[in-house]
């Protein structure tokens, strides 16, 4: 399990970790989500040994990373938005020279890297020069020399992006397949609709903390559940609104092009009993559904500030 605990991070006085809290669990594979800036690649510097945090706890399988310094290195595989320059070697050199950096050598380190450079679909490139493979095969390679140790953690800083969508299907095959086979992996990427297929965990870091975190399955529900009722009438929107404001499950009520928007706490059943109501007060409403919406919509929802609705009445949480 990985375990972060208020990990504070400044780049002189500018802060871009403020408190980060995030548990992946063993076996997890962890979609780190967040905009432009929010810190990602700042945590998985932290979680590599790249860089140290200004204060806050590491802890990976028991082991303190901050204080374990040689352990963490073990224990944690790191590929990197970019690929290095490696102009002048093979790819079997590169992931040698990478083995022996490990402390392997020899047969076993041979043996090693061919299995890997195997299950990164490179075997038959094993005498190729690393500058001639395409970006979608350096980035394998990448991955597969990240694995040369075989960490307890995979962890990736948005691995496929400029990968052609050919390059990032494969990509995510392959890290699907090392996740199923027991590997830990954290992924960052601004690309949530593959998150959204392969993970099953997700977090989301907004300005160096964690805005949401959850399992899948517990997002996907909270994306549904947070889609607003989209309500359009003919006429009679007056008493359209007072129905509405009376009800107990309706939060928020927006008005946008004619259309009014609720945020709406119940199930389908008082989705049904609301729509009776307006029926039954002669409300003649044309459409009435919940709003369909994706991973993206919710990161949207969380990582945007600005209004672009107007909001007309906020109603009471409950208590
Ligand atoms: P992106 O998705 O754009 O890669 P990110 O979520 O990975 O962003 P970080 O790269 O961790 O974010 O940056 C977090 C904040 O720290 C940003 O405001 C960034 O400008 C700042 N920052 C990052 N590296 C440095 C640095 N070397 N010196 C000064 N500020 C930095």
């Amino acid at each position: 399990m990985l375990k972060i605990e208020n990990l504070k991070k400044a780049y002189g006085k500018h802060p871009a970790l403020d408190g980060l809290n995030l548990t992946i669990k063993t076996g997890a594979l962890f979609g780190f989500v967040g905009p432009n800036g929010a810190g990602k690649t700042t945590t998985i510097k932290i979680l590599a040994g790249l860089m140290r945090p200004d204060s806050g706890t590491v802890i990976i399988n028991g082991v303190d990373a901050g204080r374990e310094y040689r352990k963490l290195k073990g224990l944690v595989g790191y590929v990197p938005d970019s690929f290095g320059v490696y102009d002048n070697l093979k790819v079997w050199e590169y992931m040698e020279f990478f083995a022996s950096c490990y402390g392997l050598d020899g047969l076993m380190a041979r043996r090693r890297c061919m299995a890997l450079l195997e299950q990164a679909g490179l075997g038959d490139r094993a005498d190729f020069f690393v500058d001639a493979l395409s970006r979608g095969m350096q980035q394998r390679l990448c991955l597969a020399r990240a694995l040369i140790h075989d960490p307890a953690i995979l962890v990736m800083d948005e691995p496929s992006s400029g990968l052609d969508p050919r390059s990032r299907t494969e990509f995510k095959e392959l890290v699907q397949e090392l996740n199923e086979q027991g590997k830990t992996i954290l992924i960052s990427s601004h690309v949530l609709s593959e998150l959204a297929q392969m993970c099953t965990d997700i977090g989301v870091i907004e300005q160096g903390r964690m805005v949401m975190e959850g399992s899948m399955k517990e997002i996907m529900e909270r994306v549904d559940h947070s889609n607003p009722l989209l309500i359009t009438v003919r006429s009679d929107m007056d008493r359209a609104m007072a129905i509405l404001r009376s009800h107990s499950c309706v939060r928020t009520i927006s008005i946008k092009n004619d259309c009014i928007s609720i945020s709406f706490t119940g199930d389908s059943q008082d989705e049904a009993q609301l729509l009776q109501q307006l029926v039954d007060a002669e409300v003649q409403v044309t459409s009435f559904y919940r709003q369909q919406g994706n991973l993206e919509s919710l990161f949207m929802e969380i990582t945007d500030h600005e209004d672009k609705e107007v909001l007309l009445y906020e109603g009471k949480p409950d208590l």
